[in-house]
């Protein structure tokens, strides 16, 4: 996963974020979840080699910690 690709990544190949007790369940099963953006997506391991959903990461700054 090269860091000069990120630019030209496709939707729906964003990292969204999701709470935490949803990624607990279904990461594992496989189920898409609701991202905090509002897009459903399935939680993958290769989670941290995608770029951020800039929605995702708005919303989260937004959260109460
Ligand atoms: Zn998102």
């Amino acid at each position: 996963m090269a860091n000069n690709e990120l630019a030209e990544s496709e939707p729906g190949q964003f990292a969204h974020y999701t709470h935490r007790q949803h990624l607990a369940g279904n990461t594992i099963d496989g189920k898409a979840v609701r991202g905090l953006c509002g897009v459903y997506f399935v939680p993958t391991q290769d989670h941290d080699a995608m770029p951020c959903c800039p929605i995702c990461q708005e919303r989260l700054a937004e959260l109460p910690s």
